[in-house]
């Protein structure tokens, strides 16, 4: 299965400035002082192998939006973030216009930041799409009908051409749908979230965002562990750095890349992948906390050991 990222920042969709622009090259060209970087080869291998990826790329800035390519014919989306607008770009190249598709997307949960990318999916404008919204929460169709009803938007969620449903799971029941198992579980956020634990061709992928886990609940603590049991990857809500989690920021409903370490470590899984970037955060500071948490989990590595990467707008992983 194929693992593509489309968006990875939270709660709001951010973009690189002019001045962060500045200070990457200023940072690329001071290293390259010295070196004979005379041709075009020579400098896309010096970018490549010598740049941090802080400095020779960014982590990117739209909301929470990532697909699962599994081999079937139907689709698999989490969330609709703003990366649901490259991601229906990206579609549309791939199958072409006049060739019907059907897209589950399973839902997080419908606050902005992870629905604001459906009108700007290009597939729900195209007749014979099919698009089926799956999730957990009572409000889920009227969330996204809401947010395209006048005056917040110029089209009706009603003018759109393809056939969107909806389809209201329960947390904790078993289901098979295209072509995975999945569970949802409940998480605690303001409104509710939920996670999804699928599974497909011997392979296991959780997605965990918007989730705040209490220190010293040892009760939730365990079922994350069982959630997260064996995973090849859990992709993580690890918006906050842990003294945030637990002072100023306790009770925002995310969690730190610290408690994500905890979880995979006693989980057994394979790839913690940290997730919802905080958008005051800039790429160098990203990375910081990316290399933090590596030796953080070097340190109290008691087991096998645990992969540790940072999501960026663009990453494709194969699990
Ligand atoms: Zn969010
Ligand atoms: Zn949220």
């Amino acid at each position: 299965m194929k693992l593509r990222f489309w968006g990875t920042r939270g709660s709001i969709p951010v973009a690189l400035t002019a001045p962060a622009i500045r200070d990457k090259l200023i940072a690329a060209l001071t290293t390259a002082v010295g070196q004979a970087l005379d041709t075009p080869e020579k400098i896309a291998r010096y970018v490549d192998s010598e740049l941090s990826f802080d400095v020779r790329g960014t982590f990117g800035g739209h909301s929470s939006c990532v697909e699962l390519e599994t081999g079937g014919r139907e689709h698999i989306i989490f969330d609709l973030g703003s990366g649901a607008r490259p991601l229906g770009q990206s579609l549309l190249q791939r199958h072409g216009p006049n060739n019907p598709q059907t897209y589950h997307v399973f839902m997080s949960h419908v606050h902005w930041d992870h629905i604001m990318g459906f009108p700007f999916f290009a597939p729900v404008y195209i007749p014979g799409n099919r698009v089926v919204i799956h999730g957990c929460h009572a409000v889920l169709e009227e969330a996204f009908r809401r947010q395209q009803a006048a005056p917040s938007f110029p089209v009706d969620f009603s003018q759109l051409a393809a056939t969107i449903e909806f389809d209201r799971l329960q947390p904790g029941k078993r289901y098979s749908i295209a072509g995975v198992d999945l569970i949802p579980k409940l998480q605690r956020h303001e409104g509710d979230s939920y996670g999804y634990r699928v599974e497909a061709n011997g392979k296991c992928l959780v997605y965990s965002t918007d989730s705040e886990h209490k220190l010293g609940d040892n009760d939730e603590r365990q079922d994350f562990i069982a959630f997260f049991c064996n995973a090849d990857i859990v992709i993580f809500d690890a918006m906050y750095a842990l003294a945030d989690a637990i002072s100023v920021k306790a009770d925002w409903g995310h969690s730190s890349n610290i408690v994500g370490v905890e979880l995979c470590q006693a989980a057994g899984a394979r790839c913690l992948c940290m997730y919802h970037h905080e958008p005051a955060w800039n790429d160098a500071r990203i990375e910081a906390v990316l290399q933090e948490t590596r030796r953080f989990e070097e340190i109290t590595r008691s087991g096998d050991r645990l992969e540790v990467i940072s999501a960026y707008d663009g990453l494709e992983l194969d699990i």
